[in-house]
């Protein structure tokens, strides 16, 4: 008997105009849907007039139910996955049942669609050449605060996901992992309010009053300095003697220790903990 095809199909981010014609054909001629939330995505199957049966497929029944999908897809049924918004995979469940057909010798066939971090991208104005999808930070602050100091060294463009009550206290433990570097808030992407916020990230963190709704934060890759330091022994030192001296000078202004490792570090886009521990002997 001739297995069945999972298909990962997209569904709109916010515009339902944004459901593309043939993820409305698959979920219309697929046996089964495995949704995120079967009552969510019951309203958008009732949108589009579709009766497809619907399954749940999330993080606390992907155990049972990959099991359970995996049969209907042995026995020969197609089955279509979705999550409630976007791609299904992407920071959403889904990733588990594509490794589960995949280890069976089903074939899995994408229905692509929108997707967050690259419709916050396209709009940045940063590099889109290369980047790095960072998707949702871990909850704890030990692990946050080790994944960004890990994100720190990296060049490329960085994305993140965040929900609303978390996003200042993150974009202040960004700037303290990577400097004051360019970013973009991209909120409510294809709804009604979608807006782009654009600066650096202490002005953002400075300026968010109570955010609402659905965000993704872009962020400008490290710049200059660093980058410099690995190719060449002979920039270290006076590259590192620049951000020292001027550390100095702002000392020697009569400034206080923790302005002038703010302001150097905002300077020479380091981050004040890179500065602190290389002043802190001075
Ligand atoms: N699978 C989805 C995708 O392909 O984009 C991502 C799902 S993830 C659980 C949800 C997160 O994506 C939100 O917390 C937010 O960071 C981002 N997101 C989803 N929809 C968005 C929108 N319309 N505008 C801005 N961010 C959005």
């Amino acid at each position: 008997m001739e297995t069945g095809i999972l298909y990962l199909c997209a569904t709109p981010i916010g515009n339902l105009d944004d459901m593309t014609f043939r993820a409305v054909k698959i979920l219309n001629e697929v046996d089964v849907i495995a949704a995120e939330d079967t009552r969510h995505t019951r309203k958008l199957l009732t949108h589009f007039d579709i009766h497809t049966p619907l399954v749940r497929y999330d993080e606390f029944s992907k155990l049972q139910q990959g099991e359970k999908i995996l049969n209907l897809l042995r026995a020969g049924k197609n089955v279509a996955c979705v999550s409630d918004a976007g791609l299904p995979a992407i920071s959403d469940p889904g990733v588990d049942l594509v490794r589960l057909a995949v280890e069976s010798g089903i074939t899995v066939c994408p229905i692509p669609g929108a997707n967050a971090a690259l419709s916050a991208l396209i709009c940045s104005a940063l590099d889109t050449a290369k980047f790095t999808f960072a998707g949702f930070l871990p909850k704890t602050s030990k692990n946050r605060r080790d994944v960004l100091t890990e994100l720190s060294a990296r060049t490329d463009t960085l994305i993140f996901y965040e929900s609303p009550h978390r996003l200042k206290k993150t974009l202040t433990e960004m700037l303290d992992a990577f400097g004051n570097r360019d970013a973009v808030l991209a909120r409510e992407l294809t709804k009604i309010h979608e807006e782009f916020l654009r600066g650096n990230l202490a002005d953002l963190a400075e300026n968010l009053n109570e955010p609402v709704g659905e965000y993704v934060i872009i962020v400008d890759g490290k710049k200059n300095f660093d980058a410099v330091q690995s190719d060449t022994e002979n920039l270290v030192q006076p590259a590192a003697e620049n951000f020292i001296d001027a550390y100095k000078k702002f000392i020697a202004q009569g400034v206080d220790k923790k302005s002038a490792i703010r302001e150097v570090a905002k300077k020479f886009n380091l981050s004040r903990r890179e500065v602190y521990n290389a002043v802190i002997d001075i």
